[in-house]
């Protein structure tokens, strides 16, 4: 005996309303109703633990999915605990409609419909997305139940009539709309089927085929589990990826449930990053890769899966960063990665040390964006020196603090970015016996600027910075050979012969030893062009300044004594050779002076 009724909700026309709003993502209707098989089915297997169902289970209690072209129909089948005529008209009628209607008044205005539509008992409800009739033929796994069809066209009004289904569990058939056409190709639909249910718990069959690993091993015991599970695990989810240097098993259930793994990659450079993204899945139903907000943002350098049923997917971005719950897993992973790094630190200094090349990034960024990471990390984030040895910033400001404390009691710590380009400096400090850091990569200027603040009485300066007794000003102050009046003749010499005012010219009692002539561009100024240029805050008027650089004439060296001696006409000929050779020797002479100076260089070699 067929019933007929009419579905009770307020907008008469919410099905195309539902279409309109949820069009960017129709093909999710697929996940919505294989998880709703993989519940059902779930729900069967529990009862029957718990001796509640005492019949068969059957052998075969796969999801299957099936596509008829000709016939416009798509199948999902399952044997799990179907439905009676009751529960339809309860879970399907009164419950999935009542949470589309909400969703629709909640939602109008709000396109990013994705992550909120399995939220609102809206997952059955999505089939009309794509389907104009949508037809349930089920049996409950209960004694003496009467088989039951409900079919809808997409209007209010429903149909229940009794069915001949003589097999436990449920089908749903969706004969499917005109405009949906995509979805009767099947390798459309083996695209939806991998991308969202590649790890439902049940196994899902496509075209004689299980397409998903029921039992993926972010639930299992990490007891359980091998590297090589790992590696595997990992090549699963990025076919073509390096495998990943090391990993984190994450599994808490209080006070919210979590598990998953984070993989720590092998990068090439530092625009790789992004590149595989972490996945985020609900109870094993993917859900999205766009983890914003629920991870801090320096994890999501990093690839893997996370899995939470906790995570509020039903709310909005704002929302979401406000949830506490979110608030506590960021708090969660932050704190596992940061004693997974610490671990590997402790129990294996040298392989830790092998990775670092691999991992300072993350790390440096994580410091940087993250108070509490920092806090752990300073002590195991490290600091490579040029002799390729390392330290942590500990046992780094012992290193240095005999040799590189400035009589103002702060220690310096000097680094290069380019060992080429800096290589006198670096000789000059290294001869001095300063030790210099090797701090060269995009996220170290940054990095430099944050050691500065946290650490007490420490300066970072670039070894090309200043002259080498500037660098670290110490007690003893150098003997200068010269007079007053010589200084401010030698002064004047070299200003008329460089004629540059961005040339700040001084004379300094260096060691004969050190170069007659040496350009510096001050730590300050540096780091400030360098914010300029990269885009850094307040400081674009910078980048249009024009560089300054202060030149140190060595007042000690013997070719001063030449040129203050040398007739009027070569004073400033010889002072300009000098001032050249110091811009030869950092690769900033070029063009006509490039051309005046090879010219000058073989006039001097003739007079000799
Ligand atoms: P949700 O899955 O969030 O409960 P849905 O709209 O997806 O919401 O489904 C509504 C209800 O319909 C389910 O809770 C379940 O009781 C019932 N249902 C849907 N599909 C099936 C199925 N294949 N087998 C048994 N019950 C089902
Ligand atoms: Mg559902």
């Amino acid at each position: 005996m067929a019933e007929k009724g009419t579905i009770s909700i307020h907008t008469e026309n919410i099905f195309p309303i539902i279409k309109k709003f949820l069009y960017s993502d129709h093909e999710i209707f697929l996940r919505e109703l294989v998880s709703n098989a993989v519940d059902a089915t779930q729900k069967l297997k529990r009862l029957s633990a718990i001796g509640e169902y005492k019949g068969e289970l059957g052998e075969d209690l796969k999801v299957k999915v099936s596509v008829d072209k000709e016939a416009r129909k798509i199948i999902i089948s399952d044997r799990g605990i179907g439905m009676t005529a009751e529960e339809i008209k309860k879970y399907i009628n009164q419950i999935a409609f009542s949470g589309a209607t909400e969703f629709v008044e909640k939602y109008k205005d709000k396109p990013d419909a994705n992550q909120i539509i399995g939220q609102f008992g809206l997952g059955f409800y999505s089939a009309f997305m794509v389907a104009d009739t949508v037809e349930i033929n089920t049996k409950s796994f209960q004694e003496g139940a009467e088989a039951a069809r409900w079919v809808c066209d997409g209007s209010t009004e429903f149909e229940i009539t009794p069915s001949d289904k003589a097999e436990r569990g449920t089908d749903i058939i969706l004969n499917v709309a005109a405009d949906s056409d995509e979805f009767l190709e099947p390798a459309r639909l083996r695209t939806i089927l991998t991308k969202y249910c590649k790890f439902l718990p049940v196994e899902v069959e496509f075209e004689g085929e299980v397409i998903n690993n029921p039992n993926p091993i972010w639930t299992k015991s990490p007891s359980e589990l091998t590297d090589e599970d790992y590696t595997k695990f990992y090549n699963e989810l990025y076919p073509f990826s390096e495998p990943p240097l090391f990993w984190i098993h994450l599994n808490v259930d209080y006070p919210f449930n979590l598990t998953g793994i984070l993989y720590f990659p092998k990068i090439k450079n530092e625009f790789e990053f992004t590149k595989n993204k972490i996945q985020l899945y609900s109870k094993q139903v993917f859900i999205t890769d766009e983890v914003k907000d629920v991870v801090p943002e320096f994890l999501m350098l990093l690839h893997g899966v996370i899995d939470s049923p906790d995570i509020p997917l039903n709310v909005s971005r704002s929302f979401l960063q406000a949830d506490s719950n979110v608030k506590k897993i960021n708090t969660y992973i932050t704190k596992k990665v940061a004693d997974k790094l610490n671990e590997i630190f402790k129990k294996d200094r040298a392989g830790y040390e092998a990775k670092w090349n691999d991992i300072n990034v993350f790390v440096k960024y994580g410091m940087l964006s993250d108070e509490k990471f920092y806090d752990k990390a300073k002590d195991f984030g490290l600091l490579q020196n040029l002799e390729g040895k390392y330290f942590t910033m500990e046992e780094y400001k012992a290193f240095v603090q005999a040799n590189q404390t400035a009589k103002n009691e702060n220690q310096v710590w000097l680094y290069t970015t380019d060992q080429e380009k800096q290589h006198a400096f670096i000789e000059a400090a290294q001869n001095r016996g300063y030790d210099v850091l090797k701090l060269d990569s995009v996220i170290d200027s940054h990095f430099i600027g944050m050691l500065e603040q946290k650490l007490e009485k420490t300066t970072l300066k670039r070894v090309d910075a200043d002259t080498i007794d500037k660098l670290i000003e110490k007690e003893e102050t150098k003997d200068m050979v010269l007079s007053e009046d010589e200084k401010t003749k030698l002064k004047e010499i070299f200003e008329k012969a460089i004629n540059n005012t961005n040339m700040m010219v001084s004379v300094e009692p260096l060691s004969p030893e050190d170069q007659p002539v040496i350009i510096t561009m001050p730590e300050f100024m540096r780091r400030m062009k360098d914010m300029a240029k990269t885009g850094g805050g307040g400081m674009m008027f910078m980048g249009n300044m024009p560089d300054s650089y202060n030149v140190s004439v060595n007042g000690n060296h013997p070719i001063i004594q030449r040129i203050l001696k040398a007739r009027d006409e070569s004073k400033e000929k010889i002072a300009r050779q000098a001032f050249d050779l110091a811009l030869l020797s950092q690769n900033m002479l070029s063009g006509a002076a490039l051309t005046a100076f090879v010219k000058r260089s073989v006039e001097l070699i003739e007079k000799e």
